[in-house]
């Protein structure tokens, strides 16, 4: 989510001509068993004192077997007060942010940030309701019944923080408007209950919804925002095919009116200075950046289109269609910010930052543009499975980026994942990856284990089931669960049905235990001949494992040892599988019908996918 947590040797990003083999299959649109909401919102917005007056009538379509006895509600806004739970967690973090508690301490009553809710009906009846810092519960006068439809209406005034994190007025690189987390916002119910996390810092969860969004405001202002806009004739700002007509002349307001459908979430942006561009795809999705320009800026952001439109041919080959009609990238926020249909990020190269100083605003982007594809459209609980967003961003982050490497010499991406997480997991300093989001005890934590322990998830669910094989389970995967809410089991039974493995004890072993891998090279034997290889594994996680044998004439042999859990093995050119090892011994036997005194050298792992703890003991010369 956040990009400025990351520290990874990011590589420039060049423009390389791509050419799509792909053929749209269609994408599932949504489980008749979820939730759905139809948000029908306007706004009265006030740029001079930064509030806002709203009414919100939202659809509630009750499509599980439940009887809901109440409905809850985020109110984000609230989180942006002294006193809020946010700042505490900000004040108790191991790694605390002393510029973020700084920022919570100077906060001055027309800087924070509040909704208020004047009036609140279900069904046209007043309803009573409680409010507990950013989670409103609504007590119902009647149940809500299985499989039925609920209105809900909210009169409420709110105002814009001064932004501290991710939304707000006024960011950094005085972007006026960042609205994200900003309205009354339906949490998610599913097969777990209501999903109620208070906001303290990180992820959100929310049922598929279409949106009908009108903004009333200073018509100076261009706004950025998730869905299509409806009247762009009238508004021009780039959205008219034609120039506007007089309107804007003689009116002191604009109304902005956006329909998004299938979205999770709907952010927009907005401010006085942006400059629109736009580039439509050939597959008709229209590409769209809104940016300050300025001599920190320009530069970047007009090579943006062609390197965007690149991500996503790339992605649609490897994962699958974009399912929406546009897109935005758009300078505002705090670092950068996946939404649907839209991503928030700072609009010049960073300047202090970690490794990524002074790069390009498409290496900051990358990430978030991958969120489209993992958050946007497979929307698994950012909560209590960030791993499936953030890791899966990561990863494919760090795909992309070796795809386009100039230097083909270059250590992969997601070496730096490797690199980063090793020290502590040595000290045995990292939590579990489904530790929920704003539980983890320090913010390097949560980053190293949800994107880069995450990452390294996949790049070795890939060593274990072969390319082929992960590369048909992540389609799969994306086509099943677009617009859903997958967890870990829906993901690793896509990869079991496209690899025939079972995969489920690596999927439980990697994501809730903090076990490790330390496979280690023991001391051959002549058996006449043949050799006899100890292998053994002094760590609690077990692993298939990669072999190579290296004889004196310079002849390769590769071998792969699966683990017998997996009742599979993965299927490589030149690669001979051996006999299964079961991970309840702690020492397995690999002969090979080569004399010992022909072997020059035996490595395990040479592709160094295995996160091992102990690189020393992994291969031996003889
Ligand atoms: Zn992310």
């Amino acid at each position: 989510m956040i990009y400025s947590v990351f520290r990874l040797a990011v590589m420039l990003v060049v423009l390389v001509p791509f050419n799509s083999l792909f053929a749209q299959p269609g994408v599932r649109s949504g489980t008749n068993d979820q939730q759905h909401v139809n948000y029908f919102m306007q706004i009265d917005f006030n740029a001079a004192e930064n509030k806002f007056n709203g009414y919100q009538k939202a659809i509630y379509t009750n499509n599980s077997s439940d009887t809901l006895q109440n409905i809850f509600y985020h109110l984000f806004y609230n989180a942006f007060q002294q006193g809020s739970a946010m700042e505490e967690r900000a004040k108790h973090m191991k790694d605390q942010e002393g510029g973020i508690i700084q920022k919570f301490q100077t906060l001055k009553a027309d800087q924070i940030g509040y909704h208020q809710i004047d009036s609140l009906k279900v069904s046209g009846k007043r309803q009573r309701f409680t409010t507990d810092g950013t989670i409103m519960k609504i007590i119902l006068d009647n149940a809500i019944t299985p499989k039925s439809e609920t209105t809900i209406e909210i009169w409420f005034k709110s105002q814009v923080p001064k932004m501290i994190i991710r939304g707000g007025r006024d960011n950094s690189e005085q972007v006026a408007f960042t609205m994200t987390q900003w309205y009354p916002k339906i949490a998610a119910y599913d097969r777990a209950g209501w999903h109620t996390e208070e906001y303290i810092r990180r992820e959100f969860f929310g049922p598929f919804s279409d949106f009908d969004v009108s903004i009333k405001l200073d018509k100076r202002y261009c706004l950025a925002a998730t869905g299509v806009l409806q009247n762009g004739e009238e508004i021009g700002y780039g959205y008219a095919m034609k120039k506007p007509n007089k309107i804007r002349d003689n009116e002191k307001y604009l109304t902005w009116r956006f329909k998004a459908k299938d979205v999770h979430d709907f952010a927009w942006g907005a401010d006085t200075g942006y400059t629109h561009t736009k580039r439509e795809m050939k597959n008709g999705v229209q590409l769209n950046f809104f940016y300050k320009p300025s001599t920190a800026t320009t530069e970047d952001w007009n090579d943006l289109p062609g390197q965007v439109e690149d991500i996503f041919k790339w992605m649609e080959n490897k994962v699958g269609p974009y399912p929406y009609p546009q897109y935005s990238l758009v300078q505002g926020g705090s670092g950068g910010t996946e939404y649907p249909m839209l991503t928030m990020i700072l609009g010049k190269r960073p300047e202090s930052k970690g490794i990524s100083k002074g790069y390009p605003i498409i290496t900051l982007a990358i990430h978030e543009i991958m969120h489209n594809w993992f958050y946007a459209v497979v929307a698994n609980d950012e909560n209590r499975n960030a791993w499936l967003d953030e890791g899966f961003a990561l990863f494919f982050q760090d795909e992309y980026t070796d795809a386009i490497a100039k230097d083909k010499g270059e250590p992969r991406a997601i070496q730096a994942s490797y690199d980063y997480i090793l020290p502590p997991a040595r000290k045995g300093a990292l939590e579990p990856m489904t530790t929920p989001a704003d539980f983890f005890d320090a913010n390097w934590g949560y980053s190293g284990v949800v994107y880069h322990k995450g990452a390294i998830f996949l790049n070795q669910l890939r060593y274990i089931t072969g390319e082929a094989s992960f590369w048909k389970g992540i389609k799969a995967y994306y086509s099943k669960w677009s617009f859903a809410h997958p967890d870990g089991d829906d993901f690793i039974l896509c990869m079991e049905q496209a690899s025939g493995m079972q995969l489920k004890w690596y999927l439980d072993l990697w994501t809730k235990s903090t076990r490790n891998i330390d496979y280690a090279v023991g001391t051959p034997e002549k058996r006449g001949q043949e050799t006899m290889i100890p292998l053994l594994q002094n760590g609690l996680m077990p692993m298939p494992l990669d072999v190579l044998i290296e004889l004196k004439d310079g002849t390769k042999l590769n071998y792969t040892v699966p683990q017998a859990s997996m009742y599979g093995a993965k299927n490589e050119k030149d690669v001979k599988v051996a006999k299964p090892w079961s991970w309840t011994n702690p020492q397995y036997n690999l002969t090979i019908p080569v004399e010992y005194d022909r072997i020059k050298k035996i490595e395990i792992d040479p592709a160094k996918c295995l996160f091992d703890l102990v690189l020393s003991n992994n291969s031996i010369t003889l």
